[in-house]
Formats: C-alpha cells, sequence, structure tokens
C-alpha cells in the first residue's frame, strides 16, 4: 500500500465536481484516509509550490490556488502516487488522455481541476504539509 496527496482544485470546487471527482476517486480504488475542505491563504499557497519559484507562472498558479476552496486529501492504494497521476491525466487538459480527470473536468493548463504528488519524497513533504500525524492514521 502507498498513500499520496491530493487536490481538487478551486476551478474545479466552484463549478461544484468535487462530488463528482470523489465519485470517480473511489470507484477507481483509492481509500480516502483524510479530507478537508481549506481556502488556502496566497502564503500557504506558495509554501505548498515553493518548488516552482522561479518558474514564469508561480505567481499566477499560487493567486489560483488561493482564489477560493480546495479538497485535500491522503489518498491509499497500491501504487497511489503513479496511479492517481495517470487518473488525473497530463497537466494540460487539451493533451489529456480522455477518460482522465483533467480531460473531463479541466478547462486549461492553470485550471486542471486536480493535483498529485509526482514522487514519494514529494508526497511525504505535502502530506505533512496539509496534515497531522493524528489525521493519516
Ligand atoms: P500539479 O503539481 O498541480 O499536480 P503537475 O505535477 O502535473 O501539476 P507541475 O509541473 O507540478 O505539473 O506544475 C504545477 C502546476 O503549475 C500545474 O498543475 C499547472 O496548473 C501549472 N503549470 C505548469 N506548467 C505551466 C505552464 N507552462 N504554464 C502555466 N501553468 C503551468
Ligand atoms: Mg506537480
Amino acid at each position: 500500500m502507498e498513500r499520496t496527496f491530493a487536490i481538487i482544485k478551486p476551478d474545479a470546487v466552484s463549478k461544484k465536481l468535487a462530488g463528482q471527482i470523489l465519485a470517480r476517486i473511489e470507484a477507481a480504488g483509492f481509500t480516502v484516509v483524510a479530507m478537508r475542505l481549506q481556502h488556502l491563504t496566497k502564503a500557504e499557497a506558495e509554501g505548498f509550490y515553493a518548488v516552482h519559484q522561479a518558474r514564469p507562472f508561480f505567481g499566477a498558479l499560487t493567486d489560483f490556488m488561493s482564489s477560493g476552496p480546495c479538497v485535500l486529501l491522503c489518498l491509499e492504494a497500491p501504487d497511489a502516487i503513479k496511479q492517481w497521476r495517470a487518473l488525473m491525466g497530463a497537466t494540460d487538459p487539451a493533451k489529456a488522455e480522455p477518460g482522465t480527470l483533467r480531460k473531463d473536468f479541466g478547462a486549461s493548463i492553470d485550471n486542471n481541476a486536480t493535483h498529485g504528488s509526482d514522487a514519494p519524497e514529494t508526497a511525504a513533504f505535502e502530506l505533512g504539509y496539509f496534515f497531522r500525524g493524528l489525521e493519516l492514521r
């Protein structure tokens, strides 16, 4: 078993797609270990995406991520990190495979509906950034 960190981003929450995305997560076999609705501050979004600090889209990305509430999730499954990224699809919804969440629910590369950790180290950092040990038992 493996755990990963996922976000249903503000664009999807504001379009009332969170329920549908959660249903797809559960249908795909993931267990929801922890979940919280939270409107991130700009500083919280900057800390979360600190790895992208030098990228030209950092300001727009952190504005977007702090623009409204999102759903923060710890998901568990065999090979969860890879499997969740496969279910999300490519970063740019226009390039995402049919049947993926970003294809079905993302509008653009900036408004792409979901986030997923990309490696065991980032999953550990991101889960620890948003969840307390008590919530991850
Ligand atoms: P995420 O980390 O959100 O799961 P990802 O791992 O597929 O997405 P990253 O390279 O980590 O992609 O980029 C983080 C986010 O920054 C992307 O989800 C996207 O919204 C935004 N982003 C990435 N590349 C670009 C770009 N070239 N132009 C605009 N926004 C971008
Ligand atoms: Mg990423």
